[in-house]
């Protein structure tokens, strides 16, 4: 007799998150040093607590508008419309969460068959998302400084691409795009009619220069981002996409038909907390790059990072990255190998999202296991 749970075949190009796996042995260990996942270790603002709080008291309870409550929408267009040309609310659709931003618009723009260029080392969901709509994920090498070029893009495209992910600043390796090189990506992008799917989660992260999105330069671009990071509610399911008007229109079809709408309470905290300033926690997190960035220097080479909160320092020649890995559980640090985000294990990433006396702690044991 046949299986009554025999698995859809696109289950099984699905593997496991190399990450989740160091995030649950976390949760097993007594007291960890955990480096091993990728959230702010600062609590959601209180002003953004109550606005939720409020809004669950005051019987906002219901499914929303499948775009998002008008009030947020709104008020992420202004936040666009200042930086980039031709925004209206229409084009804004609020999701659960950047990873069902993600998910909304691979659904919306890949056949099977399809080519979707990611960069190498690339955050793991966009690989999966993509076998998920049967679609092929094409990275493209980025070692050793980890630039997204113009140049390294070009030699991938073939007739089958449709999309280029741009993920700046980067998870795994705190890259952030150059106003260059986003101009170049943008032009690239239109000579070959392509979309760029441009992950800006980490927007708020930024140590020098500006934030810079390729939307400034082409309107082939969408753009995702969301509160996970930069209110520190990952556990609140809150993200949001800006296209063209006519992409998000299928979107929020999409949307209607899987997660229905962005969970309403958290949509009136997001809303209250938009505009707070952010200034106290981006110079935490400079402070926190430099213990590490400047405490491994000696015995780690490393790209140092733009933005975001993670290092990617390379392992020592002749290391062997499960070996490493294994010596830093067994002094209950956890890290993760480059391999999880990679189609290299050359280095490790180290989310320096945590409290300074662990930083200064995973350094000293860092450096000793060098
Ligand atoms: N994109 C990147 C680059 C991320 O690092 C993450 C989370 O780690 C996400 C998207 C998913 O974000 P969210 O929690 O808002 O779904």
């Amino acid at each position: 007799m046949a299986d009554p749970f025999k698995l859809a075949d696109r289950i099984h190009l699905l593997q496991p998150s190399g990450i989740r796996k160091f995030f649950e042995l976390g949760q097993s260990m007594k007291n960890p040093i955990d480096l091993s996942i990728g959230q702010p270790d600062f609590d959601v603002p209180d002003l953004v607590k109550d606005a939720a709080v409020n809004a669950i008291r005051s019987g906002k309870n219901r499914y929303t508008v499948t775009q998002g409550i008008e009030p947020l929408r709104k008020a992420l267009k202004e936040r666009y419309a200042k930086r980039f040309k031709g925004v209206e609310e229409e084009d804004v659709i609020v999701t659960a969460g950047v990873g069902g931003a993600l998910l909304l618009s691979f659904f919306a723009l890949l056949n099977p068959g399809d080519e979707v260029l990611i960069p190498d080392p690339y955050f793991v969901m966009y690989r999966h998302l993509a076998s998920l709509v049967g679609a092929r994920a094409v990275t493209f090498d980025t070692y050793p400084d980890f630039r997204v070029t113009a140049a390294r893009i070009a030699p991938f495209i073939t007739s089958k691409t449709r999309a280029i992910v741009i993920n700046s600043p980067s998870n795994p390796t705190g890259a952030t795009l150059s106003e260059q090189d986003a101009r170049e990506i943008a032009a690239l992008a239109e000579k070959h009619g392509l979309v760029i799917i441009s992950d800006e989660i980490y927007e708020e992260f930024i140590y020098e220069g500006r934030h810079v999105s390729c939307r400034e330069f082409t309107g082939n671009c969408i753009v995702l981002s969301g509160a996970s990071k930069s209110m520190g509610m990952p556990g609140w399911r809150m993200g949001w996409m800006l296209g063209p008007r006519e992409f998000i229109e299928r979107c929020y079809i999409v949307q209607q038909f899987t997660f229905v709408c962005a969970p309403s309470m958290a949509q009136h905290g997001v809303l209250a907390g938009l505009n707070a300033d952010f200034t106290r926690h981006l110079s935490d997190y400079r402070r926190k790059r430099e213990i590490v960035c400047a405490g491994l220097s000696k015995k780690y080479a490393m790209q140092k990072p733009g933005g975001a909160f993670y290092a990617f320092p390379r392992l020592p020649d002749g290391v062997k990255a499960d070996e490493f890995i294994k010596a830093c559980i067994a002094r209950e640090l956890l890290v993760v190998p480059g391999g999880a985000c990679s189609t290299r294990d050359t280095h490790v990433r180290i989310s320096y999202a945590a409290p300074d006396e662990k930083l200064v702690k995973a350094v000293s044991i860092l450096n000793e296991l060098a």
